[in-house]
């Protein structure tokens, strides 16, 4: 996209007033202006008040300063929700460094990528979480990089009492606050500039649409780095509004219902698959829900038997919520009936907003026609970071970003999602590329050639299906499994299914012929390993 079209656009969006001369670390000083002695954050074994966040952003925004961590350098935080998430984002914003917003799903794959595309100053994580020993990727992707690396423990073992000199921190409004992680439509996620403006203003204007305020409890059950948990409303919209954040440390079902009863909480974001298995064990599990208003699901698609069981059993009203890393968010109206709800998206939350679909002849379709979901907005990016090869695939020359997702618009303004122009694998909200894995599987010796493919399942919208051409009777789900992750794969990218073939149908043009793969996996043509 050309630098006028980015740079009208930021005109517009700061004189139509959508954007705030506001920095995330303004939005915490004013947060604790207004809710001071109100609890902010709280986890299992801690809470923190506005105006103790805010002191504490102070406090560690200077010790990393005394660590030589500067304005503007990036810094890949990996942590678990917990009140040092809090903590340690805010001490970054207060010192004015990006944090790199990475999952804790993430393995070495990723956070090598993370790495070399953002050049980070530091990399913070926790010791261990849900059995996973982190100590792997320090050892294997941060050392000898130039990352600094710290463990979570060790910085709040430090005695953080020099104030912080607030000059140190030059970023204004349209600089980039985080970098968030796409989906992941490449092999590795792809680092998603959002500034403090776009962010702020995204978070505030979902939070009024669901109507949160100081009486808001919202519980944290998915990462609270992800897009949806983090700003969609999320934690930073719950804290504009003077909310209580529950963070759910490990997101397990039984955590989540506990956690709803014990802290009152009646607003939470989920993916389809959790919302149906909290809805399950919400059957037979003594559990208090009462508090629960509201469930925001998105992700991934919903359908009508897991809305209406999860209405019935929570207790509360579903409403369901697009959203992408890279920006516009839907909703669906809080009186719409529950097949509407399940079946559609809604409507876009800010009248800024701008949702077109194109045809595949580039032309805009009208009302009613499918095509690829096109979107430009306050809050939607105009590139990726340090990544022109995935701009010019996703960015057109007038601003739009291209979703690749599938979609058409009805009368009434609501987007309906329909599937995917590109090819990607939608696991309970995770999204995969199959040629990340195809690639490392056809460098196993043991295997002649592979091919991904996503197979539909009620609980997750697909599970992942790794088909593959071996004479290697070891081959199986666990060796396959066992390998990719000896290879860096996160876990969540690891194939549910293996199937074992002699030939894999081919196209014309000698590519996996993925549609003839499908067919023959539904048609049972193929031996399970
Ligand atoms: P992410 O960047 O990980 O949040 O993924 C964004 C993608 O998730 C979108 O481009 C869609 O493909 C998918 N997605 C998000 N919300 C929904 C939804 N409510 N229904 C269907 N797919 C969704």
């Amino acid at each position: 996209m050309n630098d006028d079209v980015k740079r009208l656009l930021q005109e517009k969006y700061i004189n139509e007033g959508y954007w705030k001369q506001e920095t995330f670390s303004d939005m915490l000083r004013s947060c604790a202006e207004k809710y001071g002695d109100k609890t902010a954050i709280c986890d299992s074994g801690s809470s923190v008040t506005y105006s103790e966040l805010d002191r504490s952003a102070d406090r560690y925004a200077a010790f990393f300063l005394s660590e030589g961590i500067r304005s503007g350098d990036r810094v890949i935080i990996q942590l678990p929700n917990s009140v040092e998430f809090g903590v340690i984002l805010f001490s970054l914003f207060r010192l004015g460094a990006v944090p790199v917003l990475a999952l804790h799903t993430h393995r070495k794959k990723e956070i090598a990528s993370f790495i070399e595309a953002a050049s980070p100053a530091a990399y913070i994580t926790v010791r261990s979480h849900l059995g996973f020993e982190y100590e792997e990727i320090v050892n294997e992707c941060v050392k000898g990089t130039g990352c600094r690396h710290f463990y979570a423990d060790e910085i709040f073992k430090v005695k953080a009492d020099t104030a912080f000199d607030s000059s140190e921190n030059d970023r204004i409004f349209t600089d980039i606050a985080v970098l968030q992680v796409s989906g992941g439509t490449t092999d590795v996620p792809k680092l998603i500039p959002r500034t403090n403006a776009d962010y702020i203003y995204d978070a505030r204007t979902f939070a009024e649409v669901c109507g949160m305020n100081e009486d808001t409890v919202f519980l944290a059950a998915i990462p609270a780095s992800h897009n949806f948990c983090f700003a969609n409303p999320g934690i930073i919209g719950t804290m504009i509004c003077g909310g209580k954040i529950v963070m759910a440390k490990n997101g397990s079902p039984d955590e989540i219902l506990e956690l709803i009863g014990r802290e009152r909480v009646n607003i939470t974001a989920m993916v389809p698959s959790l919302l149906s298995i909290c809805s399950e064990m919400a059957e037979w599990e003594e559990c208090d829900l009462s508090s629960l208003e509201t469930v925001l699901v998105g992700g991934s698609l919903l359908t009508y038997p897991v809305l209406l069981k999860a209405e019935e059993n929570l207790g509360c009203k579903v409403r369901q919520v697009y959203g992408t890393a890279e920006g516009l968010n839907t909703i669906t109206d809080a009186d719409m009936c529950a097949e509407l709800t399940a079946g559609c998206q809604g409507k876009k939350i800010s009248s800024g907003d701008e949702m077109m679909i194109e045809t595949a002849d580039g032309d805009f379709a009208p009302c009613g026609e499918e095509g690829e979901l096109l979107l430009r907005g306050p809050y939607t990016i105009r590139n990726y970071y340090n990544n022109p090869a995935a701009d010019a695939d996703s960015f057109r020359d007038d601003g739009f970003y291209r979703t690749g997702d599938r979609a058409f618009i009805d009368t009434e303004g609501n987007l309906h999602i329909t599937g995917r122009v590109k090819e990607q694998i939608n696991r309970a909200g995770e999204k995969i590329m199959p040629s990340e894995l195809e690639r490392i599987l056809d460098d196993n010796e043991e295997i002649e050639r592979s091919a991904v493919v996503g197979v539909p399942d009620e609980l997750m919208g697909n599970k992942i299906c790794a088909v593959v051409v071996t004479d290697n009777a070891s081959v199986d789900l666990a060796y396959i499994r066992g390998y990719l992750e000896s290879r860096g794969v996160a876990a969540y990218k690891l194939p549910d299914i293996v199937m074992k073939t002699r030939q894999i149908p081919l196209t014309a043009v000698g590519k996996p012929d993925k549609k003839k793969i499908a067919d023959m996996i539904e048609n049972e043509e193929m031996e399970r390993i």
